[in-house]
């Protein structure tokens, strides 16, 4: 039987997929944080090997941003901030789920990747931080997070290292290399699907390399990852 609702449910958000005429459905959003040993360091942090964690975003299309390939997406820059950062990411669609994947089985649940961004209301962050609070309204807001076409792991082969660059304006701010990940993505899905019970749909953003920092109206981010469509983004006012 259809059921029916008192008001038109959320709609599910697609991500475009090189080479598909058809949309990636997402479905829940994981991000780990302090992925990078530079960049654990920069928020200071000792980088020793701790167990990885996480931290979700909304999946409505409220937050998450599809942006094309070629094209220049909008990016609202957030209300009730003074330190709005980037953070590049490389994103991983998970495409067949699962419990306690073993790290050797892990690229079998990977449907394909994509360049992202971790949009951070930094100051927000910090004072959550600082009072041990959950960092939501540092992370999880509106237009948070902004994400590439999905490349399929078909297309790319398991991704393991390549660099990873974010420009502002043309000027490179962050550069690094996938290979740099303190927790591989393999580990990383592992270790998740040890909290969490993977889906098809699911994404995890899998943490920023160092070099983060602020943007202002009219500031336009462009991401690149070695293989992958490139993102492209103007933060409006
Ligand atoms: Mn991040």
């Amino acid at each position: 039987m259809n059921r029916s609702f008192i008001f038109p449910p959320q709609a599910i958000v697609g991500l475009p997929v090189d080479g598909s005429a058809v949309d990636f459905p997402v479905r829940r959003i994981y991000c780990v944080g302090r992925n990078y040993a530079a960049h654990a360091r920069e928020m200071g942090f000792d980088p020793n090997r701790e167990p990885p964690f996480f931290f979700c975003k909304p999946n409505d299309d409220a937050s998450v941003i599809p942006v094309a390939a070629n094209v220049t997406g909008a990016l609202p820059y957030p209300g009730n901030t003074t330190n709005y950062h980037h953070e590049i990411e490389l994103v991983v669609a998970i495409g067949k789920g699962g419990s306690n994947i073993a790290v050797e089985h892990a690229a079998s649940h990977i449907f394909g990747y994509a360049v992202g961004l971790d949009m951070t209301r930094r100051d927000l962050q910090m004072a959550m931080r600082q009072q041990g609070r959950p960092w939501e309204i540092g992370k999880a807001f509106d237009y948070s997070a902004p994400i590439g076409p999905l490349r399929p792991i078909a297309m790319t082969g398991e991704l393991s290292s390549g660099e990873i660059s974010l420009q502002v304006d043309g000027k490179t701010v962050q550069s690094s290399d996938i290979a740099n990940l303190i927790w591989s993505v393999n580990e990383t899905i592992a270790n998740l699907s040890t909290l969490f019970s993977l889906e098809p749909g699911d994404l995890i953003m899998t943490g920023t390399p160092e070099g983060v920092g602020p943007v202002s109206p009219g500031q336009i981010l462009t991401g690149h990852i070695a293989g992958l469509t490139s993102i492209s983004v103007q933060v409006s006012g």
